[in-house]
């Protein structure tokens, strides 16, 4: 028996239960394949950046696959309508018995998958579907009454409960059988997509870097509690755009921690905070499962959503272009529109000033967010921004507003950040980096080419409660 296995956002060879079960079922060869529907991830916002990053994945996916035997072929097809009827030809094009892929739980996605599903098993192709985004899967984990969790501390104590399930990362699969089918070149342009400015230098493909960067965070981790809000410094594991896209897997990760910690993760106090982020990627997927609306533009908290967003093209431009006049908001979206990547604290600094100090919709956010970022995820994403703009599960509470001023002076203290990605404020001593009124005497005393605020943030924040207080 020969058997097909469907690449998507699971890029890599180890560890991925789908191409070890078709390995090991497998009599006569495995085929694999990955499809490419740039209309469909343009529908979905997908940004160049993380396009191309894929397609690098890809290059590497193909050559770690031939190294075992197991030729890549690609699919080029608009969307998501033409996949079942192109995958289950495939399959029996190349007398492929069954076909093993993961589980993806997106609306698009999942409906997608259903249709291959019953495509291919009406052509007797048989079907496996495994899951693997996320160390717990989604369905897994329910409240006493059988629903969804929303708030994520209960969540977090039945999440660690199912650990004992979750099993050790699965080694790559060794040589198949001879087969005689020649991979797919892979293709350095997708239609609608323009990666001539895309930094690519920053994000190197392949699961030998992703496992590289995993290892050298393990020397981190100890201290990742204490500098994991601080964005000068590599605090974090910078993991997310290799999480996202599948080329480690979140078990990988959760397995690394614990080897650390000789299977009691109590004994560092940063792989506890670390694995617990971890969670909360699990956390957002299990949301997304259970409240579909949320990936469809929808809030999760409807009452919240009731405010009367702002939807000022002037005041959106000037946070996404990093010119609101905030230096610490303006660093964010900077390193964003530069590197394609943003540190947390900053997602949320600048998540929240979009939401409550200039009231604009956050789907506008979302959406720029999408956008822009490598590791862009629907779920954290959209957790994320439902998070900062209190309209989501166990999000902030709407007079919880974040101060700029405060919050540079507490996580960049020396201003080293604002510093790198807004040069112009070089030379501005830190202490007024953190204060309004000294910052715009510096500004003028020095003639900094640097915007004035674009919303003065106490008449911003008292719109923004007064907006919400309102539906309370
Ligand atoms: P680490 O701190 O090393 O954490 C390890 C991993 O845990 C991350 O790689 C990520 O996969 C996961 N993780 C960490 N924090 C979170 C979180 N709060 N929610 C969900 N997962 C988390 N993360 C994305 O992967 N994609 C997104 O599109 C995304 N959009 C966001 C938008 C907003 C407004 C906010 C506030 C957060 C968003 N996040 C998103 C979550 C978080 O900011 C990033 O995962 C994190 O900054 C990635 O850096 P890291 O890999 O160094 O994380």
């Amino acid at each position: 028996m020969r058997n097909l296995v469907w690449f998507r956002r699971d890029l890599r060879i180890t560890d991925h239960p789908a191409l070890s079960n078709a390995c090991e079922q497998a009599t006569e060869g495995v085929v694999a394949v990955f499809c490419i529907t740039p209309e469909q991830w343009k529908e979905h916002d997908d940004s160049p950046l993380k396009v191309h990053f894929w397609m690098q994945n890809v290059v590497c996916l193909s050559k770690a696959l031939a190294a075992i035997r197991i030729p890549l072929l690609i699919i080029e097809c608009d969307n998501y309508d033409d996949i079942p009827k192109r995958i289950s030809a495939l399959a029996t094009e190349h007398d492929c018995g069954s076909l093993f892929f993961h589980r993806e739980y997106e609306v698009n996605e999942a409906e997608r998958d259903k249709q291959v599903i019953a495509m291919c098993e009406a052509s007797g192709v048989t079907t496996f579907c495994y899951d693997d985004r996320v160390i717990v899967p989604p369905a897994n984990i329910s409240t006493k009454e059988g629903n969804f969790y929303t708030v994520f501390t209960p969540y977090r104590r039945v999440w660690d409960t199912r650990l004992d399930d979750v099993g050790e990362p699965i080694a790559a699969p060794k040589k198949q059988s001879e087969i005689q089918i020649a991979p797919s070149d892979v293709p350095d342009k997708i239609d609608g997509y323009d990666f001539s400015s895309v930094r690519s230098d920053l994000w190197p493909a392949g699961e030998d870097e992703a496992h590289e960067r995993l290892h050298q965070f393990m020397d981190r981790i100890d201290a990742y509690d204490d500098r994991r809000d601080i964005p000068s410094v590599c605090g974090t594991s910078v993991l997310s755009p290799y999480l996202a896209a599948g080329v480690v897997s979140p078990r990988q990760c959760l397995s690394s921690a614990l080897a650390l910690c000789k299977g009691d993760l109590s004994r560092s106090k940063g792989a506890t905070t670390w694995v617990s982020e971890l969670t909360w990627r699990d956390f957002y997927a299990h949301v997304l499962v259970g409240f579909p609306r949320v990936s469809k533009h929808l809030a999760f908290n409807r009452k919240n959503d009731g405010v009367q967003w702002s939807h000022d093209d002037s005041t959106f431009n000037a946070w996404t272009e990093g010119q609101t006049g905030y230096p610490i908001v303006d660093a964010g979206m900077r390193q964003l529109n530069q590197t394609g990547w943003m540190h947390n604290r900053l997602r949320m600094v600048t998540a929240m000033f979009l939401t409550k100090h200039l009231l604009i919709d956050w789907r506008w956010g979302e959406k720029y967010f999408m956008d822009h970022l490598i590791d862009g995820d629907l779920a954290a994403n959209n957790g994320g921004w439902q998070w900062s703009a209190s309209t989501g599960t166990d999000s902030v509470p709407y007079f919880r507003i974040f101060n700029p001023f405060s919050q540079s002076k507490r996580f960049d203290t020396d201003g080293d950040y604002i510093k790198k990605f807004c040069p112009e404020l070089k030379d501005v001593p830190a202490a007024a980096l953190h204060d309004a009124a000294k910052l715009r005497r510096e500004i003028e005393r020095r003639e900094i080419d640097y915007p004035d605020f674009v919303v003065d943030y106490k008449e911003g924040r008292e719109r923004a409660l007064a907006a919400f207080k309102a539906l309370n």
